[in-house]
C-alpha cells in the first residue's frame, strides 16, 4: 500500500502579535497618515519601517484619513501592519473643495501659468487641496479630537534607527509642541505673498504672537522678509491642541481667506513652520536630531557616530542633510543657542 503523505512540520502559531515591550503608561497620542487606496504599497513600506523602528515597542494607534473611501484591500493591508488600533476616516467635502470665496477662473488661470513655468505639482488641483487640508483640517477630523499628539507619516519614506523611548512622552515632558527632523528653504514661486499674508495676520492678532519667538530662523532682516526656511512638513510630531488653538484657527482662517492656497500653490509646510515660529515660545519647537528619516530626496541621519552605533542605525552619515547649505538647520541651532553635535564639521 501508498505509504502516508508526509506531513508538514508544525509550525508556531506566529500570527499573533508579540506584545508591547515598552512598559509604562501610554501618552494620548496616534499617528495620522493622508493616503490613497493607490499609496497602499508605499505607506505599508513606512509602516514596516515606523514598527520595526518604534511602534511595535509602543503599539500606538494609526489614523488614516482620505477624500475618497478607503477600499477593504487598502484597510486589511494596514491593520495588518499597525501594532496599535488602526481607524479610517473620510474627509468631508467642505474641507477639500474650493470655498466659495475663491473665484475659479483666476485658479484655474494660475495653474495654466505655473504649469508653463514647470512648478512642481503647479497645476495639480487635488495637490493644492492637499496642502490646505494639512495646513487647517486633518486635527479637526472627527477621529483625531479624540487625541492630543500626533505623529504624521507620508508614503515611501524610511526611519534608519531605533527609537528606544516615547517620542510623544518626551514632547509633554518637555513642553514641546512641534518638532521636525529637516528643513530647508521653500521655492519661492509657490509662496510669493505668503510673508506679506502673515504679517497682516500679525497685525490684525498680535495678541497670537510668542514673546519668545523664532523670528530670526524665518527672517534675516527683523521680519521685513521671508527668508524661505521651513520645517519639512511630511514628518511632524506635534500637539493637535495647538492646532486646534484660537491663534492656530485664526492664522489659517486668514491665510485661507488670503487665497494663497489656490492662487498660488502654498504648501503646509512652510504654514506650519511660519505658524509655530511665530506662536510658539522656541523652546517649544524640538529638533529631532535621533530620528533618522528620509523622504525623497533627503535624508537626516543623525550627527553623532556613536549615537548611530547603539541605535543600529542604517543611513550613511554622508546623506546627512543637515549641514548642507540648502538646510535651515544650523541656523535652527544659532538661533536657539545651541551646541552643534560632535563631529558635524566633518559632515559638511
Ligand atoms: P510630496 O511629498 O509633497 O511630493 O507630496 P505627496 O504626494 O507625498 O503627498 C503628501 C501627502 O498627501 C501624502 O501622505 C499623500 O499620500 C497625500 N496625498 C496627496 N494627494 C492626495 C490626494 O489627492 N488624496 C489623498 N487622499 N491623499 C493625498
Ligand atoms: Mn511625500
Amino acid at each position: 500500500h501508498a505509504p502516508a503523505a508526509a506531513q508538514p512540520p508544525t509550525t508556531p502559531n506566529d500570527h499573533e502579535l508579540p506584545p508591547a515591550t515598552m512598559p509604562g503608561d501610554r501618552m494620548n497620542a496616534t499617528f495620522v497618515t493622508l493616503a490613497r487606496n493607490q499609496d497602499i504599497w508605499e505607506i505599508a513600506k513606512s509602516i514596516r519601517h515606523v514598527e520595526d523602528r518604534f511602534n511595535r515597542k509602543f503599539n500606538y494607534d494609526w489614523v488614516f484619513l482620505n477624500d475618497d473611501d478607503f477600499n477593504d484591500e487598502f484597510k486589511k493591508v494596514t491593520t495588518a501592519l499597525v501594532s496599535g488600533k488602526t481607524k479610517y476616516g473620510k474627509i468631508p467635502k467642505e474641507h477639500w473643495s474650493f470655498p466659495d470665496f475663491i473665484d475659479q477662473d483666476k485658479a484655474a488661470r494660475v495653474r495654466e501659468e505655473m504649469k508653463e513655468k514647470k512648478i512642481i505639482y503647479g497645476d495639480s488641483i487635488s495637490y493644492r487641496h492637499m496642502c490646505r487640508y494639512e495646513s487647517g483640517f486633518f486635527f479637526r477630523h472627527p477621529l483625531m479630537l479624540d487625541y492630543e499628539w500626533y505623529w504624521r507619516v507620508e508614503p515611501s519614506i524610511e526611519m534608519h534607527c531605533d527609537i528606544n523611548y516615547d517620542t510623544f512622552k518626551f514632547m509633554a515632558d518637555n513642553k514641546k509642541k512641534y518638532s521636525f527632523t529637516l528643513s530647508l528653504y521653500e521655492y519661492v514661486e509657490t509662496i510669493p505673498t505668503l510673508w506679506q499674508a502673515t504679517k497682516n495676520f500679525t497685525k490684525t492678532f498680535p495678541e497670537h504672537i510668542a514673546k519668545d519667538n523664532s523670528l530670526k530662523f524665518i527672517s534675516d532682516d527683523n521680519g521685513e522678509t521671508y527668508n524661505h526656511c521651513h520645517f519639512w512638513s511630511n514628518f511632524e510630531i506635534g500637539n493637535l491642541n495647538w492646532l486646534r488653538s484660537k491663534a492656530y484657527i485664526d492664522y489659517f482662517e486668514s491665510l485661507d481667506h488670503a487665497g494663497g492656497f489656490f492662487y498660488e500653490r502654498w504648501g503646509d509646510a512652510p504654514v506650519h513652520s511660519l505658524a509655530a515660529a511665530l506662536m510658539l515660545n522656541k523652546d517649544e519647537i524640538h529638533f529631532f536630531n535621533d530620528i533618522a528619516y528620509y523622504h525623497v530626496p533627503f535624508t537626516h541621519c543623525p550627527t553623532g557616530e556613536q549615537y548611530r552605533l547603539d541605535h543600529k542605525c542604517h543611513c550613511n552619515p554622508k546623506d546627512n542633510f543637515d549641514w548642507n547649505g540648502y538646510s535651515c538647520t544650523a541656523r535652527f541651532y544659532e538661533i536657539n543657542n545651541m551646541k552643534k553635535p560632535e563631529g558635524y564639521e566633518k559632515e559638511q
